[in-house]
């Protein structure tokens, strides 16, 4: 396979998808299995050894209760032609949807891993590892997160600029940031942040409600201006936006020291600094989406 074809066959990995719900399995495999490129390794992964680790990364990254189905994509990303498993006849030989339940694999060690030409080329070739985990982080996190999910998977990529990912072709708007805080005057939603060094702003970034990637549009009711450590949390479901009453609600699997936990969980059922026109409220069905998609349940009481 030429550098080329083997851009192109990750590209193309079949995502399950059903409407803008996210897809998050096959991308956290791929990730985690290219962070073990190089670390020597041998090329097929026991499923006894891959399990605990992607069940994190799901819980981590995923949408709520995802890492229930943490098998699927060991069984499923065959079907890309990216995949090879080795185990008993008993299981290998079974149709692509007859996936087999978590303890079939756990107890007949099934391995999964890159084709051998495939690992050996990818083996070669540490760029390449890079540009095709730097292209999949793109197309399914926000950028807020992006370094958090390739440091978990065991990848040490320096972020360059878009590797132009089919995924990312939908252009962007340039000026939704500019939009989205000037209509929360220039602060954060959350904590008020407007720290400025001159009349430099610092640290205030415009998140989008409903990711760009999952085709959340670039407007400001999809917009909330929010300092650099809200954004992060929000992206990662640490709270969301309640849409009846706009209120911040944080998931009982937030936690740390005293302190740190007091400071972020004040903000708790206060309300969302809210912009300064009704019509760039943050409209419901992006908010639902974060909910549902996004956010970390349960809800704090
Ligand atoms: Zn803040």
């Amino acid at each position: 396979m030429t550098r080329d074809q083997i851009l192109r066959a990750f590209d193309s990995i079949r995502v399950w998808r059903q409407g803008d719900r996210r897809a998050v399995h096959k991308p956290l495999l791929v990730l985690f299995a290219l962070g073990k490129i190089g670390s020597g390794e041998t090329a097929m992964l026991d499923w006894n050894d891959v399990e605990p680790c992607l069940k994190e990364l799901l819980d981590e990254f995923g949408p709520d209760g995802s890492s229930k189905n943490r098998h699927n994509p060991f069984w499923h990303l065959r079907t890309d032609n990216l995949w090879a498993l080795a185990g008993p006849p008993s299981i290998l030989g079974r149709a692509p949807g007859a996936t087999p339940t978590l303890t079939e694999l756990r107890t007949n060690h099934v391995r999964g891993g890159f084709p051998a030409a495939l690992h050996s080329a990818l083996t070669r070739d540490p760029a390449l590892v890079a540009t095709i985990a730097q292209r999949i982080v793109e197309a399914h996190f926000p950028e807020s997160i992006r370094s958090d999910v390739l440091t978990a998977t065991g990848l040490s990529v320096e972020m360059s600029e878009s590797t132009g990912h089919p995924g990312n072709v939908r252009r962007r708007d340039p000026v939704f940031r500019e939009k989205v805080l000037l209509t929360y005057q220039y602060r954060c939603g959350v904590c008020g942040h407007d720290l400025r060094l001159g009349r430099q702003i610092i640290g205030l970034e415009a998140a989008h409600i409903k990711w760009f990637q999952a085709n959340g549009p670039d407007i400001v009711p999809n917009g909330i201006a929010l300092c650099s450590l809200h954004h992060k949390v929000f992206d990662l479901g640490a709270f969301t936006i309640l849409p009846d009453t706009y209120e911040i609600a944080f998931s009982q699997h937030l936690n740390g020291s005293d302190d740190a936990a007091a400071r972020m969980l004040a903000h708790h059922g206060a309300g969302l600094i809210l912009p300064q026109s009704r019509e760039y409220l943050p409209r419901p069905e992006f908010l639902y989406w974060h909910q549902k998609e996004v956010f970390k349940s349960p809800l704090r009481t």
